[in-house]
C-alpha cells in the first residue's frame, strides 16, 4: 500500500478519540506530502534542526510534534513553532521551553515522560521525580509552559503481556496525577509494533511512523 493509503486505513481504524502523530522522521517533504494529501496534519520528528527544515519548506497548517530527547541548547530553534513536545525528562528542559517560550511570547504545550521501560537506554522521569515536579512551587510559575499529559515508551520486546503491563502502569500513574492536576488530558503511547496494545490500556495519542511511511530512511 500506499502511503496515503496506510494513512487513511490507521486514521480509520483508530477510535476516535485517539489522536494520531504521523512520525515522519528521516523521511522526505515529497513522502511526508503523501500523508498531508490524505489529510494528516499532525506529524512527529526527533530531531529539532531536521522538524525546522521540514516546518520551513511544509504548508504551515502542520502541527509539528517533537518526539525525542531534546537537548537544552535546542529548544530555541523549535520555539517559534513547535506545537507539542512529547518527553520532557527534566524540570531543566522544562526551565529552558519556558524560557524560549517566553521570548516568543508563547505557551507550549509539553508532555513529562516517564520511563516505563525496563530498559536502561530509554530515557524518562520516575513516577516519584515527575509527582514533586507537578507539585512544586516552581511549577506553577512557569507561565509559558503547559504540562498536558504524560508520554511513555514500553520496551522493546516480544513478550506482549511485558508491553501491556508496561502501558497499564503508564495510565495508572496519568490517572494519579490527573486528580491532583486536571490539564493532564493526552496519555502520548504507542508505536507502530504496540499501539493496539496502547489503546487498549488507555491511551489518547499514538505515534506512528513505520506502518504509515515504511521502514526507515537511515541518514
Ligand atoms: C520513531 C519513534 C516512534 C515511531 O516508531 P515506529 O515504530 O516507526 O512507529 C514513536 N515514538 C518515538 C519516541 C520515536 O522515536
Amino acid at each position: 500500500m500506499s502511503i496515503s493509503e496506510n494513512c487513511i486505513a490507521i486514521k480509520k481504524s483508530l477510535p476516535r478519540h485517539v489522536a494520531l502523530v504521523a512520525v515522519s522522521k528521516t523521511k522526505s517533504v515529497a513522502e511526508i506530502m503523501q500523508a498531508y494529501d490524505a489529510g494528516q496534519r499532525v506529524f512527529g520528528e526527533n530531531k529539532v534542526q531536521e522538524m525546522e527544515g521540514k516546518w520551513q519548506e511544509m504548508p504551515k497548517d502542520i502541527e509539528w510534534h517533537m518526539i525525542g530527547h531534546v537537548q537544552r541548547n535546542k529548544v530555541k530553534y523549535m520555539a517559534p513553532f513547535v506545537s507539542l513536545i512529547h518527553a520532557v525528562d527534566s524540570e531543566r528542559l522544562l526551565k529552558e521551553i519556558n524560557k524560549q517560550a517566553k521570548k516568543n511570547d508563547r505557551v507550549i504545550n509539553c508532555l513529562l515522560q516517564i520511563k516505563i521501560a525496563k530498559e536502561d537506554s530509554k530515557f524518562g522521569m520516575s513516577e516519584a521525580a515527575a509527582k514533586t515536579l507537578i507539585t512544586s512551587e516552581a511549577f506553577q510559575n512557569y507561565k509559558n509552559v503547559s504540562v498536558v499529559g504524560l508520554m511513555g515508551m514500553a520496551t522493546f520486546t516480544e513478550n506482549e503481556e511485558q508491553v501491556r503491563s508496561e502501558f497499564k502502569e503508564l495510565k495508572r500513574i496519568f490517572d494519579d496525577f490527573r486528580s491532583i492536576q486536571k490539564k493532564l488530558t493526552i496519555v502520548s503511547m504507542g508505536m507502530s509494533g504496540d499501539y493496539t496494545i496502547a489503546i487498549e490500556e488507555g491511551s489518547n495519542m499514538v505515534r506512528v511512523g513505520s506502518a504509515i511511511f515504511g521502514a526507515r530512511n537511515t541518514i
